[in-house]
């Protein structure tokens, strides 16, 4: 098992029948060479992780394309690729390659409060040196963005700065050397190795402490609920029993975790209907998730303009209106929240009226194509750059609750029409965002296959795992 990371072999030294167990079922079926592990606790919720190397090319450009299921191949090129790894650190063109030796230089770690006139001083620099490296050519203005705690390198002879070496974090730094034309930056990026980890669970409580178990990062599962949260309202719909697949990626550098990447793949239950997602990175449309037919994750409208909020009344074209104590329709939602609480476009669009509208009190109306209108009200007062012909982006604040106008108190008022007709804004059927453009269609039909088969086989095996684990 010299393929597995540093992180796992730990976790295996803790679990060494686990090892043998994993051990045993490499060398077995082609669906069982998956490598094992169950997370320490794992009850209800398991995790199983399978490192595979992807080519040189999706390293370049880690989300494109999932590693391809042949672990047999891979078990054998592990090692090599191991090989490779370490080759690639010594001719890696991206390290700053210079002459000076280690003791050439002097390390400076940025404390808090710091400027870079002061540490400039403390190596024997000047203002004038500063200066004139700041008026260097390339990326050099990174160095106005230093942060405590990190470091910056000095290579310094006869009291002349020759080049600084800016170590921004553990992947980028940015080389600053003397040139006959001034100074010159260039910033390095370390490329780091993609290697694919899938994870499991199921819900008893949160969706937080189920990805927690499964062994997901806090990051990982905000993009997860971010996938899913258009068909999925985290705070409310999620009932005990609901469960989530995901394949995602986590990114090495000299065989040591820095940060996981990407979702590739996923997949949420809730109440019983399975969503899946499939990331497609596309030249002309950028990174997406799609459902396996090809159609956007996401929805051209949010469901609510406010995060969070109470509905404190609903759509309801035969209602009594609490002030006017009439039969009046409530063509809208009314979201509570407090007075000041930001409110967001619910999709991309035009304002069409920004103002005073009679009960309405202040209001915004925003038309979204030829199809369909959002409207706002009671608003305290306008984000600011609303008004009337202004383009706004779904999600963009456009203003904030109040009570103005017939209102009893502070809410958001928000209807919403389709063709001309008022619509219920919980109820009403939301169209899709973009789907995958016709170009990439073909292709992405076939990396939907190849993950939704992915997703299939890692669940398998997490099954057989648990069925071996229970035959114990
Ligand atoms: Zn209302």
């Amino acid at each position: 098992m010299k393929n597995l990371s540093k992180a796992n072999e730990n976790k295996l030294i803790n679990y060494p029948r686990l090892h043998l167990v994993a051990v045993a079922v490499c060398s077995l079926t082609l669906v069982l060479a998956l490598t094992l592990l169950p997370s320490p606790d794992a009850t209800a919720t398991k995790t199983v992780r399978l490192k595979t190397p992807v080519s040189e090319k999706q390293a370049e450009e880690p989300a494109i394309a999932p590693a391809k299921l042949a672990p047999r191949e891979q078990l054998a090129t592990l090692s090599s690729e191991r090989t490779t790894l370490n080759n690639a650190q010594s001719i890696n063109p991206a390290a700053p390659v210079t002459t000076h030796t280690s003791q050439d230089w002097k390390v400076e770690k940025i404390r808090s409060g710091d400027t870079l006139s002061h540490i400039f001083k403390r190596v024997g620099l000047t203002s004038k040196d500063v200066h004139s490296v700041m008026s260097g050519g390339g990326e050099v203005k990174t160095l106005a963005k230093i942060q405590p705690n990190q470091t910056i390198k000095f290579n310094i002879q006869d009291d002349t700065l020759q080049a600084l070496e800016y170590i921004i974090s553990r992947t980028e730094s940015l080389l600053v050397e003397k040139s006959d034309n001034g100074y010159q930056a260039i910033r390095s990026i370390k490329n780091l190795k993609p290697f694919t980890s899938y994870a499991e669970g199921t819900i008893n409580s949160s969706l937080f402490l189920a990805a927690q178990k499964a062994g997901l990062s806090d990051n990982l599962t905000m993009s997860l609920a971010g996938i899913f949260g258009w068909d999925v309202d985290f705070a409310l719909d999620i009932r005990e029993g609901d469960s989530f697949k995901v394949i995602y990626q986590e990114l090495y550098l000299n065989g040591e975790k820095v940060k996981d990447g990407q979702i590739l793949a996923a997949e949420f239950t809730n109440q019983g209907k399975t969503f899946t997602a499939v990331r497609y990175d596309s030249p002309t449309q950028g990174s997406n998730y799609y459902t396996p037919e090809g159609d956007s994750m996401r929805k051209a409208f949010l469901r609510s303009p406010i995060d969070f909020a109470r509905i404190s009344s609903h759509f309801n074209l035969s209602r009594k209106h609490p002030v006017l104590h009439t039969i009046r329709a409530h063509k809208g939602t009314d979201y509570a929240a407090s007075r000041g609480t930001p409110i967001k476009a619910t999709g991309d669009g035009k304002v069409v009226y920004a103002g005073r509208k009679g009960g309405y009190g202040n209001v915004v109306i925003i038309q979204h194509g030829q199809t369909y209108k959002t409207l706002y009200a009671h608003m305290n007062n306008y984000a600011r750059g609303i008004r009337s012909g202004k383009r706004v982006r779904q999600g963009q604040v456009i203003g904030y609750v109040g009570s103005t106008g017939l209102a009893t108190g502070p809410h958001l008022h928000y209807e919403f029409y389709q063709n001309g007709a008022v619509r219920n804004p919980v109820t009403v059927k939301l169209p899709h965002a973009e789907p995958i453009a016709k170009a990439d269609k073909n292709a992405f039909l076939a990396l939907s296959k190849q993950m939704q088969g992915q997703l299939s086989t890692y669940a398998a095996a997490m099954k057989s795992e648990n069925l071996a684990r229970l035959g114990e």
